[in-house]
C-alpha cells in the first residue's frame, strides 16, 4: 500500500484529501505544518511514498520545505499545490525541487492521477534499483566527457559521483541536450519544458542552470558545457575544446 502525506493547513481541504485517497486505497498522513513535514520526511528511513505540499502554510512555506528537503537529500517525489494564476509559483516550486504541481482549486480525479504518475516513477526506480539482483543495463544514458546522465534514474553520474536529479532538472538538461551545440531561449524552455506560455520571469531558469552547472562543470564559475549566450540564453556544449 502507498503511503501519502499531505502537508496542507486548509483542514476541510486535508481532511477531504485523506478520506479521497483512503478511499483509492491509499494510506495517508495529514501534517499541518512545514517543520512538522520536514521533521518526518529527514528522519531516518522515510515511511512515504509521495508527498502532497501547499505552497501556503505557517511559518516555513512550501518552497523552504521543498528546498530544505532536496538539501537534506530526501528526493522522496513531491506534488506541489501552488494557488492559479501565479506561473512564477510554479517555477519556484520546481527550482526548489518539485516533481510535479497543481493549481488550487482542482479536480480530485486530476490529483490522484498526478499521484499515481509520481508513484509509478518510484515504483519504477525501485524496480531497476533492484534488491541484490542485477541492476538492468541503464538505458537512455547520455554521455560527455567524464559524465553520464541516466534520465531512467534521473541521475547525474560524475567520476564515482552520483548527483539525483529531480524529474524537472532532468528535463531541463534533456532539453538542452537535445539542442546541442545551439542556443537555446529562456522563453522555448519555458514553453517547451514547462509548458507555460505566459509572461513570466524567467530568471526561474537561470537557478536551474546554476544548479546544474555545480554538478556538471568542473569551475562551475567558468561553464564549458553549459554555456550562457548572451541576450538569448544557454547552449550546451558535450565535448568542448580544451
Ligand atoms: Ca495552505
Amino acid at each position: 500500500m502507498s503511503r501519502i502525506l499531505i502537508v496542507e493547513d486548509e483542514q476541510h481541504l486535508a481532511e477531504g484529501l485523506r478520506f479521497n485517497l483512503e478511499a483509492e486505497g491509499y494510506q495517508v498522513q495529514v501534517l499541518d505544518n512545514g517543520e512538522a513535514a520536514l521533521d518526518t520526511l529527514t528522519k531516518g528511513e522515510s515511511a512515504f511514498d509521495v508527498v502532497v505540499l501547499d505552497v501556503m502554510l505557517p511559518g516555513k512555506d512550501g518552497f523552504a520545505v521543498i528546498s530544505e528537503l532536496r538539501q537534506a537529500g530526501q528526493f522522496i517525489p513531491t506534488l506541489m499545490l501552488t494557488a492559479r494564476g501565479h506561473p512564477d509559483d510554479v517555477l519556484r516550486g520546481f527550482a526548489a525541487g518539485a516533481d510535479d504541481y497543481l493549481t488550487k482549486p482542482f479536480e480530485l480525479t486530476i490529483l490522484i492521477a498526478r499521484i499515481r504518475g509520481l508513484l509509478r516513477r518510484r515504483e519504477w526506480l525501485r524496480a531497476s534499483l533492484g534488491n541484490g539482483t542485477v541492476a538492468p543495463e541503464p538505458k537512455e544514458a547520455f554521455r560527455f566527457g567524464d559524465k553520464a546522465v541516466h534520465f531512467d534514474l534521473l541521475e547525474l553520474h560524475v567520476r564515482d559521483q552520483v548527483f539525483p536529479l529531480t524529474l524537472m532538472e532532468a528535463n531541463v538538461l534533456r532539453y538542452l541536450i537535445q539542442h546541442e551545440g545551439k542556443p537555446v531561449s529562456r522563453k522555448a524552455m519555458l514553453e517547451e519544458v514547462w509548458g507555460l506560455h505566459e509572461d513570466t520571469d524567467t530568471r526561474a531558469i537561470d537557478n536551474f542552470i546554476v544548479r546544474l552547472r555545480r554538478y556538471i562543470e568542473d569551475d562551475p564559475t567558468h561553464p564549458r558545457h553549459l554555456r550562457t549566450v548572451r541576450g538569448v540564453g544557454y547552449r550546451f556544449v558535450s565535448s568542448p575544446p580544451a
